[in-house]
């Protein structure tokens, strides 16, 4: 119907370097960008400035733009412009409510392309020297929304099945961190079970907090968002793997094809 396409791009967890090559030449490229809060400054910066940029940033619970707006924003764009670029944090399918976008463009007949991102619900792990399988120690894990774990949807999980998981890694669980560990542990999860948060990871203010189920429970940890929430086995081995060093600058080796 239209002679534009939009591009779901993830925008990996952070770092600019840790974005793949398709999503960076799209962001060079695109008429109009529209993205989130998750998406970080340094990445903004390779936007070039003649590009038409709008911000729908979302906070961990309230949404500033509500999703249908931004499914509409995303049809009225690609009535005028031809690249339509959607930039999500990490991976878009991943509570990036990709799909959402992706139903109201096969609505409105609108040609679109998918580019995943590396997730935080991966990288953040592994950035902060976690393995998140450890032959041994854990031989799979589960990733979930802990923004649903309030008092009033507790009994909607199956709090018994994750108690066996081996690697339960948990975004948006800051705020309900307290129910989670209470939860876990009155169905069998060990008080003892190591538990990780880590915050603004693959960034340079990248800060992992380790500790355990019990300590969660007593509520005497402080974090900030935008963190993972990681609980179990694999999470002792961050004290001897903690490879990341914060102030190695990202190293881009593409700017003179893109004449930046
Ligand atoms: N699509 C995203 C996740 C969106 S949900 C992805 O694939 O990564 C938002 C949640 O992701 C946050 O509440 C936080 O739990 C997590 N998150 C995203 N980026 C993060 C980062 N750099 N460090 C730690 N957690 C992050």
């Amino acid at each position: 119907m239209f002679d534009s396409k939009v591009y779901l791009v993830g925008s990996g967890p952070g770092s600019l370097d840790l974005l793949t090559l398709k999503a960076y030449n799209l962001i060079r490229s695109a008429d109009v960008i529209v993205y989130d809060r998750l998406v970080s400054d340094e990445i903004l910066e390779i936007v070039p400035n003649k590009t038409l940029k709008h911000y729908v940033g979302k906070q961990e619970s309230e949404h500033t733009l509500p999703q249908e707006e931004i499914n509409k924003l995303l049809v009225f764009y690609a009535k005028d412009y031809k690249k339509v670029v959607r930039l999500k944090g990490g991976d878009p399918f991943v509570f990036g409510r990709g799909g959402e976008e992706v139903l109201e463009l096969l609505k409105n007949g609108i040609e679109y392309e998918i580019v995943p991102g590396i997730s935080s619900s991966v990288a953040s792990l592994t950035y902060a020297g976690i393995p998140i399988t450890h032959r041994g120690v854990s031989n799979n894990f589960l990733v979930m929304t802990g923004h649903t774990c309030t008092n009033s949807c507790l009994d909607e999980l199956d709090w018994n099945g994750l108690k066996n998981v081996g690697t339960l890694v948990i975004l948006m669980g800051i705020r309900n961190r307290k129910l989670i560990a209470q939860n876990l542990i009155n169905h069998g999860k060990l008080k003892n079970t190591p538990v990780a948060f880590i915050e603004k990871a693959t960034t340079k203010n990248q800060k992992v907090i380790t500790s355990t189920l019990e300590e969660v429970l007593a509520d005497s940890i402080c974090v900030e968002s935008p963190a993972v929430f990681v609980i179990g086995d694999v999470v002792n081995f961050h004290k001897d793997w903690n490879w990341f060093v914060q102030s190695s600058e990202p190293e881009i080796l593409l700017g003179a094809s893109v004449g930046i």
